[in-house]
């Protein structure tokens, strides 16, 4: 490609219009710049915080698109932001003035449910992996909402409903094809640059466009046990360590999170919950329905609940869709901390703060963590340490742009708070409104593995031409 763009030294670019007509005949997928009709649906990302105006949007339909994209913001120092679902909350899925690579329609999923396998593009949503492999009794562990994409939640860790069993979804990762900052293809795996392999599984989007993913795809479904059980946030304070209690006693079967959340008085929703502030138990038994129902039922009995939506959830992709259009449509800005311990007083802590959410549509999650996560060693993967029985995640959201920096300081400050308790520490990027770039924040994430995820940045992106994300510099 021949075509000379005139970037600034900040990598900011405005294509002129004969430069954009002259990437049109070059791009399969659509080409999108300022003023374009499109342009702002292109531009826009989940988190409706993140207001950025792209210099240009290429909606990649291709390896050939994303390789000469690549190549685009190489040759010309542009900025570049590749975006797969974007969901980041800190908005890494685009960029001001420089050029996105939108992956959205790179989302084919192709199932052997032979050798229990599923091949993703890079910008498949995990709605579309679960479309298909739940015809097959097979899913990919992944998150819990259909809307993220399988290449931002995979390659920042990954988790959901079944990474107690089956690990993080970057744990089931068989190898991926990346377009590296030099426009090549190449094969991560086991096998074949295992060291870019093995960054990519935590490292980010650092490292190249992972433009197909392989996973080991694992039996469950379509219809699983499981609880989704509302009870009124004031009853949080007598279940929470009644809920503690019971998920440390569960085997790996079993993944199940708190949450304190208010709804909206939506309709759609039963009677009972419309426009409640609630404490939610739900829990997912990855094995045998049968067998897992009586462990359910616990989960399902821990109080008096406003409503129990478990047999209104009739499947894993119901479960996995149910709760998307309540999470959409925010402005937000979200934190994390892992736990080493829940103990009462961090319990006590929680729910004081549940009680005190400066908007409705903050949700405060509080995941189990452990089992099949927490046996991979912290070298392993680029992930980094994984012994951490629970995390606590305050995701700052709300509908009203004017309370959005009310939010995000009540935020930043119980987040401060949380991170003196007993056994806080850490930080799941995958939940980080920040930009993580500064040491500190990066070593809480990877810890000794910093060094080692630097050394594969300077081999495969030395000149760092994925930056926008959670960058980790090259060494
Ligand atoms: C409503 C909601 C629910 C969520 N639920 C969960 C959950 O259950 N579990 C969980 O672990 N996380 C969850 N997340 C967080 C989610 O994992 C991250 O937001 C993740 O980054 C989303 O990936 P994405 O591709 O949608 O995002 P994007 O913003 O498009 O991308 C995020 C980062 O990944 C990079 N990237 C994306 N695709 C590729 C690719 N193919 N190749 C190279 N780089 C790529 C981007 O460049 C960017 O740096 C949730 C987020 C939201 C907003």
């Amino acid at each position: 490609m021949s075509i000379s763009v005139a970037a600034t030294q900040s990598g900011t670019v405005r294509f002129e219009d004969d430069q954009v007509a002259e990437l049109r005949t070059v791009f399969r997928g659509q080409v999108y710049a300022p003023g374009d009709p499109g342009y702002d649906e292109m531009r826009a990302v989940e988190n409706l915080a993140i207001d950025c105006r792209p210099g240009l949007v290429i909606r990649c339909s291709g390896e050939a698109d994303v390789i000469d994209g690549v190549r685009l913001a190489r040759e010309r120092g542009l900025l570049l932001a590749v975006r797969g679902g974007g969901h980041h909350v800190a908005g890494h899925g685009t960029v001001d003035g420089g050029l996105v690579l939108d992956l959205r329609d790179m989302n084919a999923v192709w199932v052997d449910p032979v050798n229990k396998s599923v091949r993703v593009q890079g910008g498949a949503t995990w709605g579309q992996v679960d479309r298909e492999a739940q015809v097959f009794g097979l899913a990919v562990p992944g998150g819990v909402v259909s809307t993220t994409g399988v290449g931002g939640l995979t390659l920042g860790g990954g988790i959901g409903w079944l990474h107690r069993k089956w690990g993080l979804a970057c744990d089931n990762l068989l190898s991926a094809q990346v377009v590296l900052a030099s426009g090549d293809l190449v094969t991560a795996s086991a096998d074949e640059n295992a060291d870019l392999f093995w960054a990519l599984r935590g490292g980010g989007g650092n490292f190249g466009v992972a433009v197909d993913l392989t996973f080991t795809a694992r039996e469950i479904g379509p219809s699983v046990a499981l609880a989704v059980v509302f009870h009124e946030a004031s009853a949080g304070r007598e279940l929470m360590p009644k809920w503690r209690d019971l998920a440390l006693r569960c085997g790996d079967e079993v993944t199940t999170r708190a949450l304190y959340w208010s709804l909206p008085a939506a309709p759609d929703l039963p009677p009972p919950l419309q426009g409640k502030d609630v404490f939610i138990v739900a829990a997912l038994y990855a094995g045998d329905q049968q067998e897992g129902q009586s462990t359910i039922e616990e989960f399902r009995g821990l109080g008096e609940p406003l409503f129990d939506m478990s047999e209104h959830l009739p499947h894993y992709r119901a479960l996995q869709a149910g709760f998307d259009p309540l999470v959409t449509g925010h402005h937000s800005y979200w934190k994390s901390t892992y736990l080493d311990e829940l103990n009462d007083e961090t319990l006590e802590f929680i729910h004081s703060k549940a009680m005190s959410r400066p908007d409705p549509s903050v949700l405060i999650h509080v995941p189990i963590m452990g089992g099949a996560t927490a046996a991979v060693p912290a070298e392993d993967t680029a992930f980094g340490d994984r012994s951490a029985p629970f995390m606590l995640s305050i995701d700052g959201n709300t509908y009203d742009p004017a309370n959005y920096e009310a939010v995000r300081a009540w935020v930043q400050d119980t987040m401060a708070e949380a991170g003196r308790l007993q056994g806080a520490g850490g930080a799941y990027l995958n939940f980080s409104g920040d930009d993580a770039t500064d040491e500190t924040v990066l070593r809480q994430q990877y810890g000794g593995n910093l060094a080692r995820l630097r050394a594969v940045k300077a081999t495969y992106d030395p000149g760092n031409l994925f930056r926008i994300n959670n960058n980790i510099t090259p060494a």
